[in-house]
């Protein structure tokens, strides 16, 4: 099989980010428990919220993407993948530019760097041209339809329920990796 994956929020993990830098940064309190939904709707409720909350994402997806972890159990899928003969390719609708506050991080040489740091050009097999990054949802979409994977799998049900969504492909919400691998991988 050929198994596409979304990237942000489906192989990275941003909640940890998320809660150091808007912790250091004073928009929630210390220890503050949320993950990345709940970090949003509390820096959204304070006055020129929105504003804080795009520099926060700028920082977390560029220069601070060092804090953002694998989501638990995707390594794990992707050398189960492997050891079973499956490609795999990475479709991200990640912009190069697009928050504030980015410090001039290109977001994609930020992401290629997270990959490579976590082992994804070594052990786990990948080419840099294994990953595509397009400049919004139907450019994101167009890619899924030209590369006609078996299966995506992608942590947003917009994606997957789009009209152009390739009715050949297998979607798969991600749920829990753990779940998705006993459910595509056997
Ligand atoms: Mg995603």
């Amino acid at each position: 099989m050929l198994i596409g994956l979304d990237l942000d929020n489906t192989l990275i993990g941003y909640d940890e980010a998320f809660r150091t830098v808007a912790a250091e940064s004073g928009l929630v309190a210390a220890g503050f428990a949320g993950g990345k939904a709940a970090i949003r709707a509390a820096i959204r409720a304070r006055p020129d919220g929105e504003a804080d909350w795009q520099r926060l994402q700028g920082q977390v997806y560029g220069p601070r993407i060092d804090l953002a972890r694998p989501l638990p159990g995707s390594i794990d899928f992707i050398l189960a993948a492997r050891a079973a003969g499956h490609a795999l390719a990475i479709i991200s609708h990640k912009t190069r530019t697009g928050h504030s506050d980015t410090s001039g991080t290109d977001l994609r040489l930020a992401a290629l760097g997270w990959l490579d740091r976590h082992g994804y050009f070594s052990r786990l097999g990948f080419a840099p041209v294994d990953i595509h990054f397009e400049d919004d949802r139907a450019a994101k979409l167009a890619r899924i339809r030209a590369l006609a994977p078996d299966l995506f799998v992608d942590d947003l049900a917009e994606v997957l329920d789009d009209p152009g969504f390739p009715a050949a492909t297998r979607a798969v919400l991600l749920d829990d990796w753990a779940a998705v691998a006993e459910r595509v991988l056997g």
